[in-house]
């Protein structure tokens, strides 16, 4: 049914990259229906394979309104898809403003959203291992939902629990102990999310990894009421629910009854609080975000199921109800060409709102008032002036340069002419989030002269929350 993807489903775009390819959002044509399309690349990455076919297992057990819903997947190639939630409000790390955060009354309403999501996992006997604010996903209500299984692992079976072995997960929000290993579960998923806040609070991580030979967690646990940043820029009533969670020794470790009745969780802030007692002035400081993986004991690895859909609630059901339809996505050609004609269509019929919210809602993107190509040389010329390494492929430019704890940073900025707009959007590929997004507000500065102002709102019609 090779037609059928074009038919009724096109690519409009990238959502993000991760480890092992890229997601695209696709929008079917005649319904709207939107879809998030995750692709792995077993040829490039052939040590993925094991982990893709644990991670399904796992994502398609699981159905919680905290949790990015699985649709189905499907294998052509090489290539491994798997379709997923569209999540229209991004990343819950485009919230985050480097260095600073965001209020605690937002702040609180994601907390808890994530520990009902880390509630609903546990009760199920699944630990995630690897939650950061990549990882969670907005949808259009602005609602957090969990996304991202592939270090995901069982450890418990009919009511047995197992210790875990494997060291996984990305270091600034790794638990101490699995970096000695072996280690309980749940309590490790709760020691990221107390890291998750500190970052919603701050817009800084702590550390970049929770080991003595690291001299910021070192000091964080010499100290017992730490006076540096990112502590002095946090409440006291939320200081205490962070280092009830960040307790090194895992069975001292707040668990989620107790964070559920803290009273930083309960409290109810008005939007016009303020942090209150965090006088530090906000300090630079930034984190690699190094990488471990290697692969955990072998799990349920069940036959890959196969859906025929022309509409994304059908394959819901096929999913919920395990037919023996196919899924009828076929390999898609031409991904620029899509893009961008997808792209204009959206610009030229505003009449639709429904295709608007189906678009990308991220921060790191403006629209610029010089044409393509002077943009184009403009970004170049900056990049050159930082001294950072370029390469550019169809209006695609990949930034490679070094954060300032010397872990690579990958970005890449995308020129797009949107119907004579031109759009200029930015991703990060590899390293430190909150290190790419400072970046990024450098860049806007730099370019403010030629930036237009609200552009994305008028143009874009996302929802604003
Ligand atoms: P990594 O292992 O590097 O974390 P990954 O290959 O496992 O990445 P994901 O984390 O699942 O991939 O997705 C990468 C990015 O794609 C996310 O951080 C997010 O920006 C975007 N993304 C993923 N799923 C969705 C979705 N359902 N809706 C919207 N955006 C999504
Ligand atoms: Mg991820």
């Amino acid at each position: 049914m090779g037609t059928d993807f074009v038919e009724d489903w096109t690519i409009v775009s990238t959502l993000g990259e991760g480890a092992f390819g890229e997601v695209k959002l696709l929008v079917n044509k005649t319904t709207s229906d939107a879809v998030a399309m995750k692709m792995i690349d077993l040829e490039k990455h052939p040590k993925a394979s094991e982990n893709v076919q644990k991670e399904i297992c796992i994502h398609r057990m699981l159905n919680d309104p905290s949790i990015i819903r699985y649709y189905g997947q499907r294998k052509e190639g090489h290539k491994e898809y798997i379709f997923l939630e569209y999540a229209a409000g991004g990343e819950l790390f485009d919230r985050i403003e480097p260095d600073v955060g965001m209020p605690e009354l937002i702040a609180q309403k994601y907390m808890r959203q994530l520990m009902s999501g880390v509630e609903y996992l546990h009760k199920k006997g699944v630990c995630h291992r690897d939650l950061k604010p990549e990882n969670l996903l907005l949808d259009a209500n602005d609602n957090l939902k969990i996304t991202d299984f592939g270090m995901a692992t069982i450890f418990r079976v009919r009511g047995k629990e197992r210790p875990l072995e494997t060291r996984c997960g990305t270091l600034p929000y790794v638990a101490p102990e699995v970096l000695k290993r072996p280690y309980r579960a749940q309590p490790v998923d709760i020691w990221s999310c107390g890291i998750i806040l500190v970052a919603m609070l701050t817009g800084e991580l702590p550390w970049d990894k929770p080991a003595l030979d690291c001299p910021e967690y070192h000091k964080f646990r010499e100290e017992q009421f730490p006076s540096f940043s990112p502590w002095n820029k946090i409440g006291n009533m939320a200081l205490s629910l962070i280092y009830s969670i960040l307790k090194a020794e895992p069975e001292k470790r707040a668990t989620l009854d107790q964070i559920h009745k803290n009273r930083w969780m309960c409290h109810t802030f008005t939007s016009n609080d303020e942090k209150t007692n965090c006088p530090g002035s906000p300090k630079r400081k930034c984190y690699g975000a190094g990488f471990i993986d290697d692969v955990d004991g072998k799990i349920c690895q069940s036959q890959p199921e196969s859906l025929r859909v022309s509409n994304i609630n059908d394959v819901a059901t096929a999913v919920t109800h395990n037919t023996n339809d196919i899924i009828s996505f076929s390999q898609p050609t031409h991904l620029d060409d899509l893009l961008l004609s997808t792209q204009l269509h959206f610009t030229q019929s505003p009449v639709n709102q429904n295709h608007y919210q189906k678009l990308v809602k991220r921060m790191t993107r403006f629209f610029v008032n010089t044409n393509w190509e002077t943009t184009v040389q403009q970004l170049c010329d900056y990049f050159d002036k930082q001294s950072f390494k370029w390469s550019i492929n169809s209006g695609m430019v990949t930034i490679t340069t070094m954060d300032c704890r010397n872990m690579q940073l990958v970005f890449k900025a995308h020129v797009l002419d949107m119907d004579g707009h031109i759009l200029v959007d930015f991703r990060l590929s590899k390293g430190c989030g909150l290190e790419f997004k400072r970046r990024f507000v450098k860049i806007k500065q730099h370019f403010q002269n030629i930036i237009v102002k609200g552009a994305i709102d008028t143009l874009w019609l996302v929802p604003t929350k």
